[in-house]
C-alpha cells in the first residue's frame, strides 16, 4: 500500500491497529492494494463504534489480500464484529483492488484478484490514479451496513448475499462498493422497515 493511503489509515484507525512497534506511528503493514483503502476504513469505523457498544477490546491484527479478496483479522469483539468483517470481504470482491472502481474477481496468470475492466488484462497498471478517500462514500457505507447490522441482526451476512428483487435481482454486497449501490440499499431497507415489499 502507498505510504500516503497507509498514513490516512493510520491517523484514522489508529486506536484500533494492533502494533507490535508502538512508536512506528505511521506504520501498521496493510498487505493490499491502495483500492480498497476506502472500504477498510469503513469497516474500521463500524467496528470501533461496535467495541465501544460492546465494551470490547478489538484490536485489529492483520489487513491483507487474500485468494483475491480482502481478509481483515482481529482479535476481540462478538458477532457483529464478525459480521462486519464478512461484510467487508464480500464488498471486496466488487471493487478492484488497484483503483477502487467496480471490478470482480478474475484469474490472471494463475492468480485471483479483483480488478476492473481496465486491470484485468494485467496491464494499465503504470498510471493509477490513487484513491485519496471518498468521505461521502466512507460515511455512507458505514450508515448503510449498519443498518443491516441493526435490521438483520445475527441473519445479516446471509440477506446481503441474497439476490433482491429490489434491487434489480442483486445482492446487497454488489452494492456496497459505491456510494449511490449504498443509497439504494439503504432505500431498500427504509421500505422494508414499513412494510413495502421488496
Ligand atoms: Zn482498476
Amino acid at each position: 500500500m502507498n505510504n500516503f493511503t497507509e498514513q490516512r489509515l493510520v491517523a484514522n484507525c489508529g486506536t484500533l491497529l494492533f502494533r507490535t512497534d508502538a512508536s512506528a506511528h505511521e506504520a501498521f503493514g496493510f498487505e493490499c492494494m491502495d483500492g480498497w483503502a476506502d472500504l477498510i476504513e469503513g469497516s474500521l469505523r463500524l467496528i470501533q463504534r461496535c467495541a465501544e457498544l460492546e465494551e470490547s477490546d478489538v484490536k485489529i491484527t492483520q489487513v491483507k489480500e487474500k485468494f483475491g479478496l480482502l481478509r481483515i483479522y482481529q482479535s476481540g469483539g462478538g458477532e457483529n464484529v464478525c459480521q462486519i468483517l464478512d461484510i467487508c470481504e464480500l464488498t471486496s470482491g466488487c471493487l478492484c483492488e488497484l483503483c477502487g472502481k467496480a471490478g470482480k474477481l478474475i484469474m490472471l496468470d494463475g492468480w485471483m484478484l479483483t480488478r476492473c475492466e481496465r486491470h484485468g488484462d494485467g496491464h494499465h497498471t503504470d498510471q493509477i490514479e490513487l484513491p485519496s478517500g471518498d468521505e461521502h462514500y466512507i460515511s455512507c457505507y458505514v450508515r448503510t451496513v449498519d443498518s443491516i447490522l441493526s435490521f438483520f441482526g445475527a441473519d445479516a451476512v446471509r440477506w446481503v448475499q441474497q439476490e433482491c428483487i429490489g434491487l434489480g435481482r442483486k445482492r446487497p454486497f454488489e452494492m456496497l462498493g459505491t456510494e449511490e449501490g449504498c443509497l439504494a440499499v439503504d432505500t431498500l431497507l427504509k421500505r422494508l422497515e414499513y412494510g413495502v415489499g421488496a
